[in-house]
């Protein structure tokens, strides 16, 4: 089965710095890794590739610095890469990156599956995957915990909070894969010097002029969301220690304290 995997390259932090006066993200001095959810992604790519044959392709839009996580994809065993790289596409919002990301999955072209992570640890909207399956007119089955693959389909476990469900889709389709999916492997050295040799540019860039789009949906001009504000939310913790001679007089002095506050 061909596979075409989205990797994208996030800062490597879940504690997102925020400039006060732009309201853009403080990407100086943290190291930029793929995607976490991304990485069983492309496990599960590379897995299908052993069990049924096939190739598979990793995809990623940003700027040029971008080609350091295809690298580090290519390293691990994907086939070929791409990278979706333009001022054009700056600014975009998940619809417009959704957008763009599609109209290149057409353009590759000869894909059974298409992978996404589950959700992104910077943006974290998890909205890329299921829209890139709406532009395609594809099915999806999200949060994918099991793949097996079948006749032309595969049989994907789905996790939620109080039930897995199994399902039975045919390709091509889109998953987006979540951590319990797979571990992911790490790089072999013969592998790591393939990927990273300085001789081959093995990465294909695409620009907006390689892409069948309306201008209009892309970039911050067709980005229908607008940034209200964005802040790092103040942690406001409070605390008391309840005193008492005992336990009884100590739990009468919390149930006072809960009533007073319309708690109890
Ligand atoms: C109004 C607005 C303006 C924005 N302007 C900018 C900007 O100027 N510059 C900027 O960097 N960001 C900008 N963003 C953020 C940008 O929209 C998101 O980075 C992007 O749409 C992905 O959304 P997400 O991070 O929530 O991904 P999720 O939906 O959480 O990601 C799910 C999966 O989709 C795939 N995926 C997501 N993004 C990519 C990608 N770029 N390449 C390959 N695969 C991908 C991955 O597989 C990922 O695991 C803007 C967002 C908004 C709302």
């Amino acid at each position: 089965m061909n596979s075409i995997v989205c990797i994208k390259q996030v800062p490597n932090t879940n504690e997102v710095k925020i400039n006060k006066e732009t309201g853009t993200l403080i990407r100086e001095g943290v190291e930029s890794i793929i995607n976490p959810d991304d990485k069983n992604a492309l496990e599960a790519a590379l897995v299908l590739k052993e069990q049924t044959g096939g190739t598979v392709t990793i995809l990623s839009m940003g700027p040029p610095q971008a080609k350091a996580a295809l690298k580090e994809g290519l390293a691990m065993g994907a086939d070929e890469a791409w990278l979706l790289s333009d001022r054009a596409f700056g600014g975009s919002d998940t619809w417009a990156t959704a957008t763009i990301l599609a109209a290149a999955i057409e353009k590759i072209g000869n894909y059974d599956i298409v992978f996404c992570g589950r959700q992104a640890i910077d943006g974290d909207t998890a909205q890329v995957g299921p829209e890139i399956a709406e532009f395609l007119g594809i099915p999806q089955v999200t949060y994918a915990k099991e793949i097996k693959p079948e006749e032309n389909a595969l049989r994907v476990t789905r996790f939620t909070e109080n039930a897995d469900l199994v399902y039975h889709v045919q390709t091509p389709c889109l998953i987006t894969a979540i951590k319990e999916l797979n571990d992911p492997r790490f790089p072999t050295v013969a592998d790591i010097f393939r990927a990273y040799d300085e001789e081959t540019d093995n990465i294909h860039v695409l620009t907006f002029a390689d892409l069948s789009i309306d201008p209009t949906q892309i970039g911050l001009k067709g980005s229908p969301t607008n940034v209200y504000r964005s802040f790092v939310p103040v942690k406001d913790k409070q605390s008391e220690i309840i005193e008492g001679m005992n336990e009884k007089e100590k739990a009468k002095a919390l149930m006072d304290k809960l009533a007073a506050l319309k708690l109890f």
